[in-house]
């Protein structure tokens, strides 16, 4: 079945939607995305996602094409279409198509904005009972880590690396110290029970279910320290997990092919988790 997707004010059919060659997004990564988690038929955390996008565009001065509140009724329209109880929402707002390829900034060019849903479990999912394997590997990234462009070829890469060794991810490290999953945070809590993230900036995507999985934790008088870790510390941790919109919270259980504590997801990995879904449950609309 053909799911019904957004191009430019149009709800099409996925194989009538075309984008031009020219077009900024093809050519040069000029472009920004959000990924929406859809739970019970409603948007996870759409707010942040919208605040985003706002940002990422503010940041590359490109200008959004329509409003963040049309952008959202485009969501939830494209929900209902496609009869989506879970799963995720992918937005993309590149700068357009300049007729040609030419670097600079193009004047009076229309961003192309593109919408499409992914059916499949977010609540569900078999790694959120297993736990994830990964490795570690140089952060080959940009330094402008912040803005979620579509320059994704390094975490492409990194993703394959791990395939291809049989783990799940890889966790990037930029001057000997973690800075985030290839597209995730990470995480570790110590032998002590403190979760540790490293803070924002420039550095990392400032996650949006990360701002919320501190705030819950704060709630549960769970200790968080925003700080710097090793992978060395990582691999000693009590417990490692990373978060995101559509993977929520998910446990590592083996970093670099050691094993993290008794090797199944810990209890603050799990009792995050938890409070996450139910927060989500309650607050998507
Ligand atoms: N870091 C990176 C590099 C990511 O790609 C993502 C997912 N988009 C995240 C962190 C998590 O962000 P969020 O919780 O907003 O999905």
């Amino acid at each position: 079945m053909e799911r019904t997707v957004y191009l430019n004010g149009e709800y099409l059919k996925e194989s009538e939607a075309t984008v031009s060659i020219f077009d900024r997004g093809f050519l040069f990564a000029d472009a920004v995305y959000e990924v929406t988690a859809v739970v019970n038929g409603k948007l996870v955390d759409n707010d942040g996602h919208m605040a985003r996008l706002q940002r990422s565009c503010n940041e590359l001065q490109i200008a959004l094409p329509v409003s963040l509140d049309e952008i959202t009724l485009a969501q939830r329209a494209l929900v209902e279409k496609n009869s989506m109880e879970e799963g995720a929402i992918y937005l993309q707002i590149s700068r357009g198509n300049a007729g040609d390829r030419d670097f600079g900034y193009p004047e009076n060019v229309k961003p192309t904005l593109v919408l499409f849903t992914q059916a499949r479990k977010v609540i569900d999912s078999p790694k959120a009972l297993t736990g994830m394997k990964v490795i570690t590997l140089d952060d080959i990234r940009w330094k402008r880590r912040d803005i979620k462009t579509v320059g994704l070829l390094a975490p492409c890469m990194a993703k394959q690396a791990a395939h291809d060794k049989n783990v799940d991810d890889a966790w990037l490290v930029e001057d000997g110290y973690i800075t985030e999953g290839s597209s995730n945070n990470a995480y570790i809590v110590t032998q002590d029970d403190v979760v540790v993230t490293r803070p924002l900036s420039n550095d990392i995507l400032h996650g949006i279910t990360r701002k919320a999985l501190l705030e819950l934790a704060e709630k549960e008088d769970i200790k968080i320290e925003e700080r710097l870790f090793t992978p060395e510390e990582a691999r000693q941790a009590k417990e490692a997990f990373i978060s995101s919109a559509t993977t929520f919270v998910f446990a590592v259980v083996e970093i670099d092919g050691v094993m993290i504590g008794d090797g199944k997801p810990g209890k603050i990995s799990n009792k995050l988790r938890e409070i996450y879904i139910d927060l989500a449950k309650k607050t998507a609309e």
